[in-house]
């Protein structure tokens, strides 16, 4: 088999402040395969938002390893794109300003690199709002020039932490559509961070079910009967339900199962 993109071997991480410790992850195992959709669900506050932090080697693990690439999360950040809840785009840059921003800052803004970017605002339906500003476009759009913003960059693994849940309900669904087409066509491996299980069953080739504080893997439930469908068409599937209802088991009463 291939080697995973994502390696995380007994990682553990201690929050630590002059008061108190927290432990937020204890000994969690996880591998993420090339080019999957990988969805990690759990309680609010279980650790999610900092696994993906220690795979963007943001924070160092207090005990296990974790390989990005091969290499040790700390020298891949470059391999890795972040994209938050809040889409961080600034109001007084253009929509195409702030989408080279990122290139800006890596000091790799030129022709070729902005050749891509407008390719990408072309090919997701973007080009017309290039020059509006961030207030002249829906949420589901901003969305999209959020992760326009974070593809440019070239990330290997894309890392989304709960990227919808600031949308109102039917934006949501467009959005999601939207998203898991683009992570689709660009080929790209992603984990991606939900505390909503149809959004995870709906985007995702496997879901992580997590313990509550500190984080451990209690499940991985793959979503292998709707692998091949959008994630609107996977929500009308007879299938749905019951990835639903096993998930929700596991979330709430993990004892019987
Ligand atoms: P989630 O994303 O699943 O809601 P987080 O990863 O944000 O959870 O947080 C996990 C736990 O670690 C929580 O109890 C949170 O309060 C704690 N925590 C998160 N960040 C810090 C920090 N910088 N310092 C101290 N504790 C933190
Ligand atoms: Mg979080």
């Amino acid at each position: 088999m291939e080697q995973p993109v994502v390696t995380l071997r007994d990682v553990c991480l201690t929050y630590h402040s002059p008061e108190t410790e927290t432990v937020a992850i204890d000994r969690l195992n996880l591998e993420v395969q090339q080019g999957e959709l990988l969805g990690i669900v759990g309680p609010s506050g279980c650790g999610k938002t900092t696994i993906l932090s220690l795979i963007s080697g943001i924070l160092t693990p207090t005990g296990g390893e974790i390989l990005v690439c091969g290499k040790d999360a700390q020298q891949a950040r470059m391999l890795t794109g972040y994209m938050l809840q809040k889409d961080e785009l600034f109001e007084w840059r253009t929509i195409r300003d702030n989408i080279l921003l990122g290139l800006q800052i890596r000091r790799n803004r030129n022709a070729q690199t902005e050749r891509y970017a407008d390719e990408l605002l072309a090919k997701y339906g973007l080009a017309e709002f290039a020059k509006f500003y961030p207030s002249q476009l829906s949420g589901g759009m901003r969305q999209r020039a959020a992760l326009i913003r974070t593809l440019v960059l070239s990330p290997q693994i894309l890392l989304l932490d709960e990227p919808f849940s600031a949308l109102d309900f039917q934006t949501r669904l467009a959005a999601v559509e939207a998203v898991h087409r683009i992570i689709r066509a660009e080929n790209k491996t992603a984990v991606f961070v939900t505390h909503d299980i149809s959004e995870a069953i709906s985007m995702c080739d496997r879901v992580v079910v997590l313990s509550p504080r500190p984080s451990t893997v209690r499940e991985i439930v793959p979503i292998d009967t709707l692998a091949d469908i959008t994630p609107l068409a996977r929500r009308e599937a007879p299938d749905f339900g019951a990835y639903f209802d096993k998930i929700w088991k596991l979330l709430e009463h993990p004892t019987e199962k």
